[in-house]
Formats: C-alpha cells, structure tokens, sequence
C-alpha cells in the first residue's frame, strides 16, 4: 500500500469510528438536556424503571405505586417481557408507561452491529406482541451507551430516547433509606430518576428499590411535587 492509500484508509476509518461511536457520545447529554428542559416546564418528576419485568419485585413495586397513585415508565427488556406478559399488560392498564430497552441487555460498544440490530428489533417485537398497543414511544439505550445505529433505530423506528440525571444506584445499594434520601435530596421539576425493578448485573436485591419507592413518594407529597409518565411529562411541558 502507498503512503497515500494508508492515509485514505487510515482517514476512512476514523470517520467511520467516529460516526459509529463518537457521534452517539457527544449527542448524549444534549438530548438528555433537551428532555429535561421539557420534563422541568411541565413541573413533573419522572420515575423510570429499567431491567424488568421481574416476577417478584416488579409485581410489588406496582403495588406501590397503584397505592400511592403515582405512574412511572418502565423501559423493559424483551427477555422479560416474553416471560412475564402479564406484567406488562398490568403496567398498561394501571396507566404505566412501557418503553424499549433491548432484548438481551447488550452493551452498544461491546457488541457487534448485526448482533446489535437484531437485539434491538427482538425487544420491539417482544414489546408489540405482549402487551404494547403499539404505543410504545421511549427508548432507553442499555447502560446508557449508544451507537449510530441507535440513533438510526430512534429516527427511523419512531422513539424518543431518555437518559437520566438522577441516578441514586440503587442497583448497588442495599439500604432502601439511603436510595430514597439520595433521590428526594436531589429531585424536583425535570428530574428523571433512573432506578431498577429488576437486577441485572449484580445480586442485590430489587426489594430494596420497592422499598425506597415507597418512601420517596411519601416524601414526594409532602413537598407537592407530581410524578408522571415520561410522555405525559413531555405533552405537558411541550404546549
Ligand atoms: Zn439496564
């Protein structure tokens, strides 16, 4: 190879990587910026739920919030979509919103991009064949990371991606205490908390998060502040 065709090849392939990966990357905290801004106009906090459904917690987490009345979003994997309909039928009928987060929980950097697709459009299936009504509208990448096929699927496949700006980790945490004063320290209008119904990549117990749950929203309605849907968040803060 010429020094001319090693410089075109070394040229194409940094454009290309950085289409590929760096372009999701710096387009992420605009686009959670733009959906907070939204979300803070229409003075609601935002509740999301990744990883479920779970048999077990997901059932009682919507216990909890049938009881205090409040609605979240739940961005659900299609892998457990497909074992737990039900759920999800419950989500929808309880007035919860139910928005994508792939099928098998794959990693948009570690994983090749055919693989990547395919996961995508599984858990778009999984979602539309149980339970979706085909209103599913959100999408939340997995771990957070994307790649420009994410941003194809979001443009051409009709959905919104949603980040986060509350994290308070309850994945890690085992104090349902410590998860709640980390949420209710840091919310107000626009916030988008991110926690989990369900537990990955790590064996603590989602009880914990059901747990916490129950204690921010009664702190929540003793500041006023409203929780709701994302979509609803986003109709409101858009008029
Ligand atoms: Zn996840």
């Amino acid at each position: 190879m010429t020094s001319t065709g090693l410089l075109l090849g070394i040229s194409a392939l940094s454009l290309l990587l950085g289409a590929y990966f760096v372009l999701p990357w710096v387009m992420k905290p605009w686009l959670a910026r733009r959906l907070a801004a939204q979300v803070r106009r229409a003075g609601r906090v935002c509740l999301t739920f990744d990883d479920g459904p779970d048999a077990a917690s997901t059932a009682r987490l919507l216990d909890v919030l049938d009881r205090e009345g409040a609605k979240a979003t739940f961005f659900l994997l299609g892998r457990n979509v497909v074992k737990n309909p039900g759920l999800v039928r419950r989500m929808v009928e309880s007035g919860h919103e139910v928005g994508e987060h792939g099928f098998g929980h794959r990693h948009a950097w570690k994983t090749g991009p055919v693989a990547y697709l395919r996961d995508l459009l599984a858990s778009r299936r999984a979602l539309a064949e149980h339970g979706g009504r085909g209103n599913v509208a959100l999408y939340r990448p997995a771990y957070g990371e994307m790649n420009l096929l994410t941003l194809f699927y979001v443009l051409f496949g009709r959905r919104r991606i949603v980040m986060w700006n509350v994290n308070p980790r309850d994945f890690e945490s085992h104090s349902p205490e410590s998860v709640a004063t980390k949420v209710v320290e840091r919310a107000g209008a626009g916030s988008i908390v991110l926690l989990h119904d369900a537990r990955e990549d790590i064996a603590t117990d989602p009880q914990v998060t059901v747990d916490a749950v129950r204690l921010m929203l009664q702190q929540f309605r003793s500041r006023g502040l409203v929780t709701s849907t994302v979509s609803t968040a986003l109709a409101a803060g858009s008029q």
